[in-house]
């Protein structure tokens, strides 16, 4: 008899023990440990300030005033409208608001719902290595295989290898699920990179479907170029009409807790989309996502402003955490974007990143999560990044000062 899906996407998360029994995922056990120890948390990536006060008020005020029933299933027309302003005044890509937007209940929603609508068993699933956790977890619902394409470090940061990308692509592959700027690594990819991806997606005939919950959250080489970095993969030529994007008021408007996420993409794959998605959640609670369509449209008002803010904030809090690093004997690689900043261990004599992750509470003060968390078990790309650790610098910075005074401590 087949196993319960339940036992795949427990050995996909690489949770399910030789005994049989489930254990818990690394982002329970360090948060468990920084519980107990009083350790700086910079493992799970939430922010520790909430968004903007204004958006708050209005999400207040649909609360008291409707609407409080079921929203319509696609998502409020008012968010639908202002995601395809959105992209078209950051992106110049054309998306029409009636058939090509669905409003999901956060990004984790519209990544499940795509993967279960678009894939079939026996079908191959590509993604980058390391990955966001959910990915492997939702493809093993599926019952498809997942096959990932390294992303290996550079002096400039990570890199995706021409031949690789080549090698990664196979008559199989019918969805490449894509994440730029990436988690956990924060590279951004730029357009040469994407363009590796785009034409084997071309000549595959392979769906893109691409998390860029990110996209606001980049920093350029000079303070003023961040706008641009971004590059959503559904600009490249050929790659609208089979790119579905999916991105979220989460990690933007620092509302992680909210779940109003979004994607959009051509009418025939939004529409086999809703179809799944809605039977998983119905729909997300319509308050919040008028709450949200307000914030989204007011980019050159209080909003915009919060972003431009968030973004500069978060690249000193990024450049205070990568110097106390460095001092420390940890080689980081800057991140262009995200909340994460990762850094190899192995300079300072820690080969082991989840025996050193288990240890920096107590030794340290410092919960981090090993860049194997994010890795297939067992893989050459899990064994290249063995001593590479994850830190989120999204932390106040009385957080990361106590971080910083800690840390010193690992050297051996
Ligand atoms: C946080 C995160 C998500 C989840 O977004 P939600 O809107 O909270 O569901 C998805 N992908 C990546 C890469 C993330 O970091």
């Amino acid at each position: 008899m087949p196993e319960p899906r339940w036992r795949d996407v427990a050995r996909a998360a690489g949770l399910l023990r030789p005994d049989g029994a489930v254990a818990s995922t690394i982002f329970a056990e360090m948060t468990a440990l920084a519980t107990r120890t009083g350790a700086a948390n910079l493992g799970q990536g939430f922010p520790d300030v909430d968004g903007p006060e204004h958006i708050r008020e209005a999400a207040a005020a649909y609360l008291r005033e409707g609407p409080n029933q079921y929203a319509p299933g696609p998502g409020v027309p008012e968010l639908r409208s202002a995601v395809a302003a959105h992209q078209r005044r950051h992106y110049g890509l054309e998306v029409d608001p009636e058939r090509e937007v669905l409003v999901t209940v956060g990004a984790t929603e519209a990544i499940a719902s795509a993967i279960l609508a678009l894939v079939a068993p026996g079908d191959e699933v590509l993604t980058l290595e390391p990955f966001y956790d959910s990915y492997a977890a939702t493809i093993a619902l599926t019952g498809a295989t997942h096959r990932t394409l390294p992303l290996r470090p550079a002096t400039e940061g990570f890199r995706l290898d021409p031949e690789d990308v080549a090698a990664a692509f196979t008559d199989r592959t019918r969805v490449l699920l894509l994440n730029s700027p990436h988690n956990p690594t924060g590279t951004v990819l730029g357009r040469e990179q994407l363009a590796l991806l785009a034409e084997q997606a071309v000549a595959h005939d392979v769906v893109v479907v691409t998390d860029e919950v990110y996209e606001h959250l980049t920093y350029g080489p000079d303070g003023r170029e961040h706008e641009n970095l971004h590059v959503p993969i559904a600009t490249l030529p050929g790659m609208a009409e089979r790119t579905v994007t999916i991105s979220s008021s989460g990690k933007t408007l620092s509302f992680t807790g909210w779940k109003v996420g979004w994607l959009h993409g051509p009418a025939e794959l939004v529409t086999a989309i809703r179809t799944v998605k809605q039977f998983l959640t119905y729909v997300g609670p319509g308050a919040l996502q008028r709450a949200i369509a307000g914030a989204l449209e007011d980019t050159d008002g209080r909003t915009g402003a919060y972003v431009a803010d968030l973004r500069a904030s978060l690249r000193r809090r990024r450049d205070v955490l990568a110097e106390v690093l460095r001092d420390v004997g940890f080689a980081p690689l800057t991140p262009a974007g995200t909340y994460f900043l990762v850094a190899d261990a192995a300079p300072l004599g820690w080969d082991d990143a989840v025996e050193l992750c288990r240890q920096m509470p107590e030794r340290a003060g410092v919960v981090a999560i090993p860049i194997t968390a994010f890795c297939t078990p067992g893989s050459a790309t899990a064994g290249s990044l063995r001593s590479w650790v994850r830190f989120t610098f999204v932390k106040s910075m009385p957080v990361l000062e106590q971080a910083a005074a800690g840390l010193p401590r690992l050297r051996r």
